[in-house]
């Protein structure tokens, strides 16, 4: 995944500039900065979700741009995980699994179903395959999500603050879904406030403050040795 230049804006007023961003296949990179940076909306406009203002987007060889749209394909090879699980609420979570590969890429049911089983198998949550949502912990519920957003077979997944929703117990089951994600060698781009996760399980931390990206390295040297002076106060308080 490329962005080059990237640029967004609500109303007139730029939210993400010149964002330079190369995630290899395989790595993952945990997004950083205060509240209002912009995190939520430089994801956004990677997965194709928020009209580009400037510079573009390359992902498998399609081009996201300002003129171009959003080329149908690059939304189905891009998972996405938000804050709020926003599971179907008359679904089991089998069903919500086997949902969009039924509807969107037209996998025959029975496939489907044994899908979702497997993929809730991964998440831990074999056991509760036809349970509701509101039979489930949001931690649950958040794996299911999860376990959703691969049904897709996406090539890259965005989270963005999956587990600050969570309490602490709930949010250690998904940072661990997260770890086998990463450690499978999924390419993953994260906006997280879990510091440890970030240390652990990160290859590569960037920092972003104002809608740019300050700091961009290795988590190990982002985290202890950020060159920008905000960055550390950023991260002295995190501590
Ligand atoms: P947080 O850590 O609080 O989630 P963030 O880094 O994800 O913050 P964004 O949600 O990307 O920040 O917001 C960046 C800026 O864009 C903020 O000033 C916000 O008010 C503004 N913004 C976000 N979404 C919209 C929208 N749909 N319409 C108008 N302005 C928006
Ligand atoms: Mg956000």
């Amino acid at each position: 995944m490329q962005a080059t230049g990237l640029g967004c804006s609500y109303h007139g007023r730029a939210v993400v500039s010149d964002v330079e961003l190369s995630v290899p296949a395989g790595q993952t990179v945990a997004v950083l900065g205060p509240s209002g940076a912009g995190k939520s909306t430089m994801l956004r406009c990677l997965a194709g979700l928020e009209p580009l203002h400037s510079g573009s987007v390359r992902f498998q060889g399609e081009t996201l741009s300002r003129a171009g749209g959003r080329p149908r394909s690059v939304g189905g090879r891009i998972g996405m995980v938000f804050q709020q699980f926003n599971l179907f609420p008359h679904l089991s979570a089998a069903q919500n699994v086997a949902l969009a590969p039924v509807r969107a890429r037209r996998l025959p049911k029975k496939q489907a179903r044994a899908q979702a089983r497997a993929l809730l198998d991964r998440v831990g949550l074999g056991e509760h395959a036809d349970h509701y949502p509101y039979e489930l912990s949001g931690g649950q519920q958040q794996r299911v999500a999860i376990a959703r957003a691969l049904a897709m077979e996406p090539e890259l997944m965005l989270f963005d603050e999956p587990t600050s929703a969570l309490d602490p117990e709930f949010t250690r089951e998904v940072l661990a879904v997260m770890r086998d994600l990463a450690d499978s060698g999924m390419t993953v781009i994260v906006v997280t406030h879990e510091m440890n996760f970030a240390r652990q399980s990160a290859d590569r931390v960037v920092f972003m403050v104002d809608g740019r990206i300050v700091e961009d390295g290795p988590a190990s040297v982002v985290l202890t040795n950020p060159r920008q002076e905000r960055t550390r106060r950023f991260l002295d308080q995190m501590l």
